[in-house]
């Protein structure tokens, strides 16, 4: 049985004070209570150092929210998988919507930035999904498929080592949550996709996230397909990022 994955994404908040509070109450909560899944934090890069220190030796792992498309060079502002590397990092993001909403990342550099991290030995969490007015327009379907066939052949790698994060826009940040069961036909959708590509697609891990919290997690995880959760706004709070992480079984 593969374990599920409970992945914070801190986006553009913290501190070094902030964070450094909020770790250490996830960490004694996660000793106090030692969870069945795998948790990992993504953090804002120049606190990734500060993670990585924080959380050695820990079950928590290090993610990073975004890794460049370019190996290294005269790349000003980017962060180079190999960099990621150095600081432990686990796994990162890549193709969050809100990096595709307002840095226009496209489904060719989503899936060039996983080759990326794959490379460098990092597993990237390939976020997807549609927006409200795709919802209304019947094409979730269309939209999710598009997004994730554009990852399903990297070369060189297995598809299989890559998560997949199906968060649907209009419930990112919103406190509205995909219904359990809304979510699971989506996830049924990619885990058919990908079982159509490799073999090993029932070890593909694919999360959900979007107002994923404390009260709503438990019947999300339940789910045949859902096989964690990206937390955004709730992981920042110790007490319910700790409630989510016990919510996976
Ligand atoms: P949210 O964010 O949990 O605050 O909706 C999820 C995400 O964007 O990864």
């Amino acid at each position: 049985m593969k374990k599920k994955l409970i992945a914070g994404n801190w986006k553009m908040n913290g501190s070094l004070a902030s964070n450094e509070v909020l770790l250490h109450a996830v960490l004694d909560g996660m000793a106090q209570r030692p969870p069945a899944c795998d948790v990992a934090v993504a953090a804002p890069a120049p606190y990734l150092a500060q993670v990585q220190a924080l959380t050695a030796g820990s079950p928590l792992a290090v993610a990073a929210q975004d890794v460049s498309a370019h190996e290294a060079g005269a790349y000003t502002g980017e962060v180079s998988a190999a960099m990621l590397k150095e600081f432990s990092v686990r796994y990162v993001l890549v193709g969050h919507s809100e990096r595709r909403q307002y840095h226009h990342e496209t489904d060719a550099l989503v899936a060039i930035k996983a080759q990326r991290a794959l490379a460098a030995g990092i597993t990237p969490i390939v976020c997807l999904g549609e927006t409200m007015q795709e919802r209304e327009a019947g094409l979730t379907e269309a939209v999710v498929k598009r997004q994730l066939a554009a990852v399903i052949h990297l070369n060189g790698h297995c598809i299989s080592e890559i998560v997949v994060a199906y968060e649907p826009v209009w419930a990112i940040g919103t406190g509205l949550t995909a219904t359990p069961e809304q979510a699971q036909e989506v996830h049924a959708v990619l885990r058919s996709q990908l079982a159509a590509a490799t073999e090993h697609a029932g070890r593909i891990r694919l999360l959900y996230g979007g107002s994923m919290n404390a009260a709503n997690a438990a019947a999300l995880l339940a789910q045949p397909d859902i096989d964690g959760g990206l937390i955004g706004g709730a992981s920042l709070k110790a007490p319910d990022f700790l409630q989510i992480i016990a919510s996976a079984k």
